[in-house]
């Protein structure tokens, strides 16, 4: 991969990386097509990082299709497909990590200790020898976002970092990896995320400010649907994540909520 990268960069060439966990869907597919028209050179990667999950979490049943994921990112027009072994990633040796202190704590990162400090070590890893001049990041993991932003400022690294719209089937619900994990009817009350995003701009606009009123609403809207239970339902400032107690400014919204088994999360700038 590297001795790749290193030849592309000779030749002038702008390298544009996807960082996956695989098996995937339209919006990894978004990024990919994103990255195409913005450098020369496309790299994805797919590797399950095992060391953002939590020792209670899916590590183990993350799904994956290497053949199937390859077709499509050869279909995108993807130049390559870098898909490391753990063993190459974490010998028995390895010692470091990176922690962005801040940005990591609240949301996701109260509730998963330590994924973000496997995120951010990954990432740069991955950086180091992919060696983009740009990587591409959905804003579905919004937290994940800011994390790499301060990360690449903070280490002075020397890529451009673009997040991409959430990309959501008909109905709402943002893609992911994870939605293989709903039976048809923890399906159908998933749709009950994007719904209480859009429940909530619908209240700001007839002028609700109030947070705890709204995150009532929200809490009890979420819970009315079967096989749900709520991780976090959190309004926050979108640059530095203190949470915010009034919206009267663009606020972010983000939620994470488990239907049956699957931890899903999804997000919004709500705007006054
Ligand atoms: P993952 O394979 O789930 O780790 O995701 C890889 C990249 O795709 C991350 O930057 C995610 O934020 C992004 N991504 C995943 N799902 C979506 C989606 N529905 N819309 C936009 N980006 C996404």
């Amino acid at each position: 991969m590297k001795a790749w990268s290193e030849r592309v960069r000779r030749e002038g060439a702008r390298i544009g990386f996807v960082p996956t966990m695989g098996y995937f869907h339209e919006g990894h597919l978004a990024l990919m097509r994103r990255a195409k028209e913005l450098a020369d050179k496309v790299v994805v990667s797919i590797f399950v990082n095992p060391i953002q999950f939590g020792p209670k979490e899916d590590f183990k049943t993350y799904p994956r299709d290497l053949e199937r994921d390859a077709r499509m990112a050869e279909e995108v027009g993807v130049d390559v497909l870098f898909s490391p072994p753990v063993e190459e990633m974490y010998p028995p040796s390895f010692q470091t990590f990176v922690e962005v202190t801040e940005l990591s704590k609240p949301l996701c990162g109260a509730k998963r200790p330590g994924h973000f400090r496997g995120v951010a070590t990954v990432v740069l890893k991955l950086f180091n020898i992919v060696s983009p001049q740009l990587a591409v990041f959905g804003l579905k993991d919004y937290q994940q976002y800011l994390v790499i932003k301060q990360m690449v400022r903070d280490l002075n690294l020397d890529v451009e970092i673009v997040g991409h719209p959430i990309v959501r089937e008909e109905d709402g619900l943002a893609m992911s990896s994870r939605n293989t994990y709903l039976s048809p009817a923890e399906r159908q009350s998933a749709r009950c995320l994007y719904q209480a995003l859009c429940l909530a701009q619908k209240r700001i606009k007839e002028g609700v400010q109030d947070v705890p009123v709204l995150k009532e609403e929200l809490e009890r809207f979420i819970l009315a649907h079967p096989f749900t239970k709520i991780d976090y339902v959190e309004f926050c400032d979108p640059e530095t994540l203190a949470p915010v107690a009034r919206v009267e400014q663009e606020t972010l919204l983000a939620l994470a909520v488990f239907v049956g088994r699957a931890r899903l999360i999804d997000n919004t700038i709500l705007k006054p």
